[in-house]
């Protein structure tokens, strides 16, 4: 197997309901996004999938999320809060459906909230 990783960034805001009923205040992330996609076979130039279709997929995710208040958009509800967890979640499953090659799979999505802290979805 091979396996390729794209690293970009949005920044947006995000109000989540925590445990003790207790509403966490809005605040904003600048979230950096890992993307990890693999397959068994390379093409006859020896690449997996083209790092430039690979980023532009990617990129055209970002722009939904990038300076966005992410509790208004329709993906997320009070069943599916903004997370940096879901957030991986979206973003892994929005990116396996634009990929022409369906050999190529998404195999996880890291979504860094800060510098040391970060939740992964795994496909
Ligand atoms: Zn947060």
């Amino acid at each position: 197997m091979f396996e390729l990783k794209v690293v970009t960034y949005f920044a947006a805001s995000h109000q989540l309901k925590m445990v003790a009923k207790k509403c966490e205040n809005l605040h904003g992330h600048n979230w950096e996004i890992e993307v990890c996609v693999a397959g068994e076979n390379l093409n006859d130039a020896g690449i997996l999938v083209d790092f430039g279709e690979l980023k532009h997929n990617v990129s055209e995710i970002m722009t939904t999320l990038d300076n966005k208040f992410l509790n208004e958009l329709e993906y997320f509800d009070d069943s599916n809060p903004p997370s940096s967890e879901n957030i991986a979640k979206y973003i892994a499953n929005s990116l396996q459906t634009m990929l022409k090659d369906q050999k190529i799979k998404v195999t996880s999505v890291t979504a860094w909230e800060s510098e040391n802290a970060c939740a992964t979805y795994l496909m």
